[in-house]
């Protein structure tokens, strides 16, 4: 790669608010009875995430993740998880990683915590006298293979499969996105905040509203019942926002 190439690249990483680049250990191997450091032979290159091209498709981006070996997080994979709905959604949900039914099907939000995200994405569209249902939107997560045992994602992890998950975003380009959970919402707005300090108002991912609420998994634990109000309060305002 040449000097004004990496430029290039940097400036275009900076342009999705990426602050600090992920680069895996590279291990030095020296070459049997090389005499001078100019025989080591270096393995692994560092592998840096590709450019998006112009007027790039979601089938494109998800041709180009592939068989993702990029972070260690696809050492427990079954499915990849890249994300499902309209392609030209208005309306886009983004939440912080498959579980086990979703490493499983291969698709976002397919289990307990997804059926009531359905519930209440469909649920206040009714209520709220939108046509709207889970089809029309498009769900994803920041990281598309599940962590092990569930954990938080580790920062090189979204730092890595985040730029595929702003390369959907770039292409969506929906009017609102809701951030679902603290992960989600640090990966978009590269904040250290909680949910609870964040939820309510509206921030930007780049030039795109983004409203921050609860993740529907913390939603289904039975003391979080005030959350629960507060989550279909902050949904009811992207709802109207996007779609009156
Ligand atoms: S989480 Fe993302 S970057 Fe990591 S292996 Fe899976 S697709 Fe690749």
């Amino acid at each position: 790669m040449t000097p004004q190439q990496l430029r290039e690249r940097l400036e275009f990483y900076q342009d999705l608010g990426i602050k600090t680049l992920y680069r895996p250990k590279v291990q030095t191997q020296h070459v049997e009875q090389a005499s001078t450091p100019a025989a080591a032979v270096q393995t692994p290159q560092p592998e840096l995430p590709p450019l998006a091209p112009p007027n790039e498709t979601l089938l494109q981006i998800l041709e180009e993740i592939g068989d993702c070996k990029r972070c260690r997080l696809h050492e427990g994979r079954n499915k990849l998880v890249f994300g499902v709905g309209n392609e030209q959604a208005r309306l886009v949900f983004v939440g912080e990683g498959p579980g086990a039914d979703e490493d499983e099907q291969g698709f976002p939000f397919v289990g307990r915590a997804g059926q009531l995200l359905t519930q209440m994405i469909e649920g206040t569209a009714k209520k709220e006298g939108i046509p709207l249902a889970r089809p029309d939107v498009y769900i994803c997560n920041v990281v598309k293979c599940r962590p092990p045992e569930n954990r938080t994602p580790l920062p090189d992890e979204m730092e890595i499969c985040g730029q595929f998950l702003f390369r959907q975003l770039q292409t969506i380009r929906p009017k609102a996105i809701c951030a679902l959970g603290s992960t989600a919402a640090k990966a978009l707005l590269g904040t250290k905040d909680g949910v609870m300090r964040l939820r309510g108002k509206w921030h930007k991912w780049r030039d795109i509203p983004v409203m921050v609420t609860y993740h529907p998994s913390y939603l289904l634990r039975p003391y979080n019942q005030n959350a629960k109000r507060e989550a279909w309060e902050d949904l009811k305002r992207v709802l109207h926002f996007v779609y009156d």
